[in-house]
């Protein structure tokens, strides 16, 4: 038997959306909107990448030694990784700066991580490593909004824009459109042996959830503050932020299933 939690996420437009395939031509970041079945969706990964860098941004401002400009050794557990397989040279300052873990997290440690094992990281904790799968399912979001009520519309390069007229075009969703979907949390899974909220029993090479066992964090805080303040505090989906795109407003609802 599997027990799990169900939230409604309703995420409504702030401002217009592009829709595309996965890279955007002019800034070569992913978009966040797209087409399937002749309906528009913002797919389960791009909520899953907003929902993984705010978790990040929270550990991050919550544990990081600002005044030594470390991450405290007692607290280690507790930092996020970033989940590429190879880093920018951005990135790899963030690293050096201890900001995040310089490995991905992984499941098992092969000999190639050397004598110490690896950790699990409380964002891949939630929403899966290479090698183990997180405790949340995220949705593809659905809209109202059929793929032929879209207005085309052009950006203009220079200020970054949408513009009247002209070539280039792109299909744009209208601002204030509603997608909806239902996040799943399994919080038992007896088969498997997981229980949210504690490490979980990793047979092979592994330092596990280790942050679990700091004792500073519980179920309840965990769904709270790491799920639903984080997933609430989304304003931002895809890679056209600094462009006047992706604005948006998200509310979650649990939803309760009567007893029967
Ligand atoms: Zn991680
Ligand atoms: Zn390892």
């Amino acid at each position: 038997m599997i027990e799990e939690e169900k939230y409604e996420i309703v995420v409504k437009t702030k401002e217009p959306f592009r829709v595309g395939g996965t890279k955007d031509p002019l800034s070569g970041a992913e978009n966040p909107v797209t087409v399937v079945g002749g309906r528009v969706v913002i797919p389960g990964p791009s909520l899953k990448g907003a929902l993984r860098a705010e978790v990040e941004r929270y550990l991050v401002e919550m544990y990081y030694d600002k005044a030594n400009e470390g991450w405290p050794a007692e607290k280690r557990p507790l930092q996020p990784c970033i989940p590429a397989p190879s880093l920018s040279p951005d990135e790899k300052e963030l690293v050096k700066k201890q900001r995040y873990r310089g490995d991905a997290c992984h499941y098992p440690c092969k000999q190639k991580c050397g004598n110490e094992d690896h950790m699990i990281c409380p964002a891949c904790y939630l929403l899966g490593a290479q090698g183990l799968n997180g405790f949340l399912r995220v949705p593809f979001l659905y809209s109202e909004v059929s793929a032929g009520e879209l207005y085309s519309t052009r950006i203009d390069r220079a200020k970054g824009v949408v513009a009247e007229s002209a070539n280039r075009r792109f299909q744009v969703v209208p601002d204030s459109s509603v997608f909806k979907g239902v996040l799943t949390i399994v919080k038992n899974d007896f088969v498997r042996g997981l229980e949210f909220g504690k490490p979980r029993v990793l047979r092979e090479r592994t330092a596990g959830d280790r942050w679990l066992e700091l004792g500073e964090w519980n179920t309840k805080q965990i769904i709270d503050k790491l799920v639903l303040e984080r997933l609430k505090n989304i304003k931002l989906l895809g890679g056209f932020k600094s462009k006047g795109f992706g604005g948006v407003e998200i509310t979650v609802t649990r939803i309760t299933v009567p007893q029967g």
